[in-house]
């Protein structure tokens, strides 16, 4: 038996179409990121959403929290038309999305799917009225919908019903259980509801976020276990910087090995003036570590020691992997199958020589003590051996050569 089982995401749920983009079923997870402009700002939002795209996200959620903001959604899809960029765009309703949807026709008609609060909808009797509206309207215009449940913003009356049942029983549920009970039943009520209004099931995807690693993990496998709903996950909350990084990984991971998930989101708070794109990039590369996808070539580099004698390498891997990146939008097109590349950077001889022949390419680094001289490995074998002020600028020009060679058609 091998000692690596196969990932694959095992679990199949039901596939939806949201715009050009297939999310669960046998689809791949599907990446996608959230806007921080002001919707009513067509120009910035626009900008923002072209950004993400660029960087890889294949969906774009956009806040549509008022009648500007409405108004500008089809001007922004026209935008995006205008430029070729075909990416679905998911509005994001709280509260008065029921009023938005029926106001601006044109926002429900260029928006590919609707994400609904089911804890945001409307208060008492309201809620249902509101709800059955945004999902009419959904019906209407064939629109796929995010039944999107947070522990921030719970269902009030779902929230009092559960409590008291919980009070009730001969052996009460801790509260943080009885959270998880509510998040669960929430998302699949809401989905009960939908269908019984006429959406269909493969238009229904399920989420139920929370800020803990472990919350949400839970959350997940019970909604899994009950529903065959597509999934998106996400770590609401998650933080700033490595901390929203490893957070979300955490939870993410366990929950993609076990075959839980269709479609991802890294709720990264951006550093002040940061780039949002940092968001999409952070799940790509949980995918790819993953082996679930590929996205861009693969720099494998050694963390350095005490035997490497200066940054050098440490700057070659950062230029190289920075190289890679940036040509990536051109060599999606020109050179399929490019993301599959791995190119190894090493510091020294020690792992150098050995880490690069299992690379595709590989250049080992010369560790204090060394002669100043970088060895080139290509598919295993070495090719060539680096010398000079030019080193870099040479061992970019390899990886160029063989991406040409190897994927060009
Ligand atoms: S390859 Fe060499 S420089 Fe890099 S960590 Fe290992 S011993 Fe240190």
């Amino acid at each position: 038996m091998s000692v690596t089982a196969p990932l694959v995401n095992t679990r199949r749920t039901v596939a939806v179409t949201v715009g050009n983009i297939t999310i669960g079923g046998t689809a791949p997870v599907v990446v996608q990121s959230m806007t921080n402009t002001d919707t009513a700002d067509v120009e910035a939002t626009t900008r923002q959403v072209m950004a993400l795209a660029q960087a890889g996200s294949e969906l774009v959620r956009i806040t549509v929290n008022n009648i500007e903001a409405a108004r500008a959604v089809p001007m922004i899809a026209e935008r995006l038309q205008q430029a070729r960029l075909e990416i679905p765009l998911v509005g994001d309703f709280h509260f008065n999305g029921h009023k938005l949807l029926a106001e601006v026709p044109e926002c429900a008609a260029a928006l590919a799917k609707y994400r609904i609060n089911p804890g945001n909808v409307g208060r008492g009797k309201k809620r249902d009225t509101q709800f059955a509206d945004m999902i009419e309207t959904a019906c209407a215009y064939d629109k796929p919908v995010r039944i999107g449940v947070n522990w921030g913003s719970l269902d009030q009356a779902l929230v009092t019903r559960l409590m008291d049942e919980n009070a009730e029983c001969s052996e009460p549920k801790d509260a943080q259980e009885v959270i998880h009970d509510i998040m669960v039943t929430s998302a699949l009520e809401s989905a009960t509801q939908a269908e019984s209004i006429g959406l269909a099931r493969d238009h229904i995807i399920l989420s139920a976020k929370l800020s803990g690693v472990q919350d949400l993990i839970s959350v997940y496998r019970e909604l899994a276990a009950r529903s065959d709903c597509a999934l998106h996950l996400g770590l609401t909350e998650a933080g700033m910087g490595s901390r929203g990084i490893v957070a979300s990984s955490a939870a993410l991971a366990v929950l993609l090995q076990e075959g839980i998930g269709d479609t991802i989101r890294i709720s990264l708070t951006p550093e002040p003036g940061g780039d949002r794109t940092r968001e999409v990039q952070v799940a790509q590369e949980l995918l790819q570590s993953m082996e679930l996808r590929h996205f861009t070539p693969a720099v494998i580099a050694c963390p350095g020691c005490g035997r490497t004698t200066s940054h050098y390498f440490q700057q070659l891997a950062q230029d190289i992997q920075a190289h890679l990146r940036d040509s990536m939008p051109a060599w999606r097109r020109q050179y399929p199958g490019v993301e599959e590349l791995s190119v190894a950077v090493m510091g020294c001889v020690v792992n150098g020589p050995g880490e690069s022949k299992h690379a595709d390419i590989g250049i080992s680094l010369p560790g204090t003590g060394e002669q100043p001289v970088a060895p080139v490995y290509v598919d295993g074998k070495k090719t060539v051996t680096l010398k000079g002020e030019t080193i870099a600028a040479d061992f970019q020009k390899i990886v160029d050569d063989y991406v040409r060679q190897r994927y060009g058609q």
